[in-house]
């Protein structure tokens, strides 16, 4: 039963609301609508059709009382019963936030589908990883991380995770066991129960398919004969990682003249440092059957400021590239790579003219203030850098001699010079 426009219904802490519009029908158990209160402001009804009345009700008032985790999350706000049924108000998501799916299908663009931009990407990941280390280190799960789940905001970089009535503590009975794909093989299988090593798998195959293109345990074996669903087969009964470093039955597939293609896959995996290959294997090899050994959703967040720290993108096409790989040549567009300079520090950072440089970029703290501004020196139009500190940085040339710069003037770049500044040093690479 679809609740019309217009319908007024009134909340369990007395707020009255007034049905606008369906949003969609039948995800997670029920109906979501959008909805408006006396001040006309726009929240989000979800009203569920199915399940235990007691239970649901427990559940969702656990949520309200726990309240948001952080912005990202879309959390209850108030119960509400509706002809009998039980449902919550929450957020309104507006036309701003597009589907995650975004992140591994790209966004169509005059008709045509487009690719995410790397800096996109990269920051998204990061929002979401960030939001469910809050949850992870309360000892919570949402169990159900995929695309489907995740709104995202371009314009703003902002994220926003829908279904999240499915919050449970880690150590209590899951009411939901997640999504094929998404969830551990034994999962997958019922052998296991959603426990709190569910959501970092789910985040691994997240990262996997934004960055890489394909889900990591999808490869040649889907063409194999298989007296099952090739999806239980792939993701449950028999998951082999695509790069497991013995078992080569499941690689992606090469370019062919079937119109199968996963190339990608294997030239990017082939320029990603080692780190991101050895994190994948810890939680894909490793870590398949064997929730404690994948990789953390902090080590995630570790990771994916690193490949950033280290990466750089093709000027033509915006393919990404990272600082210790060979390539002279972009592999998808063919143009000439200008690998720029990096400045290495505790952190590494790529230079840019115009990029103001923070100290949180250089080396871990929690401050961030400017150090650097990367300029065109004034005599000979060189790169340089302005000393935005009021301290003064120490030049120290390869021959061992040493000018001091104080703060407004600038320090050319000589490949071989090293920067000290408030005891820190400095290289470029
Ligand atoms: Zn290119």
């Amino acid at each position: 039963m679809i609740l019309y426009k217009g319908t007024e219904f009134k909340g369990k802490d007395g707020n009255d609301y007034v049905v606008d519009e369906v949003i969609s029908v039948g995800t997670g158990q029920g109906d979501i609508y959008r909805v408006h209160n006396q001040r006309k402001e726009k929240f989000a009804l979800k009203l569920f059709h199915t399940g235990n009345k007691k239970k649901l009700l427990a559940q969702i008032e656990k949520l309200i009382k726990r309240g948001q985790a952080c912005e990202a999350f879309v959390m209850p706000i108030e119960l509400v019963e509706v002809d009998g049924r039980i449902g919550y108000i929450m957020e309104y998501i507006g036309s701003e936030f597009i589907s995650a799916a975004a992140l591994f299908n790209g966004i169509e663009m005059d008709g045509r589908m487009v690719n995410l931009t790397w800096h996109e990407k990269i920051m998204l990941l990061a929002q979401i990883v960030d939001a469910l280390i809050v949850l992870n280190d309360a000892s919570l799960g949402i169990y159900d991380v995929k695309f489907d789940n995740l709104k995202i905001d371009l314009a703003n970089l902002r994220v926003k995770i829908l279904d999240t009535d499915t919050i449970v503590y880690t150590k209590d009975k899951s009411v939901v066991v997640g999504t094929v794909g998404f969830m551990p093989p034994l999962t997958h299988i019922g052998k296991e129960k959603p426990n709190e090593y569910n959501d970092v798998y789910a985040v691994a195959v997240l990262i996997y398919m934004t960055l890489l293109g394909a889900h990591p345990l999808d490869g040649k074996r889907r063409n194999f004969p298989c007296n099952e669903n090739i999806d239980t087969y792939l993701f449950g009964t028999h998951p082999v990682y695509m790069f497991h470093p013995t078992d080569a039955s499941n690689r992606p597939i090469p370019k062919d003249g079937f119109g199968r293609n996963q190339q990608q896959v294997i030239d990017k995996m082939r320029r990603y440092p080692a780190y991101f290959r050895k994190a994948m294997n810890a939680t894909f090899v490793d870590g398949l059957y064997d929730g404690t050994k994948r990789t953390t959703l902090h080590d995630w967040l570790d990771i994916l400021e690193q490949l950033y720290n280290d990466s750089f993108v093709c000027e033509n096409c915006g393919e990404e590239y990272f600082l210790d790989g060979t390539e002279k040549v972009c592999g998808i567009c063919g143009k000439e790579i200008v690998k720029p300079i990096f400045m290495e520090c505790e952190k590494r950072i790529p230079l840019f003219n115009g990029l103001t440089i923070y100290c949180d970029d250089l080396w871990a703290t929690t401050s961030h203030y400017e150090v650097f501004r990367v300029v065109e020196t004034r005599y000979d139009g060189r790169y340089g850098l302005e000393n935005l500190t009021y301290e003064q940085a120490l030049l120290r040339l390869v021959d061992g001699k040493e000018r001091r710069v104080d703060h407004g003037a600038q320090i050319p770049i000589f490949m071989d010079s090293e920067v000290e500044i408030e005891n820190h040093k400095i290289k470029f690479i």
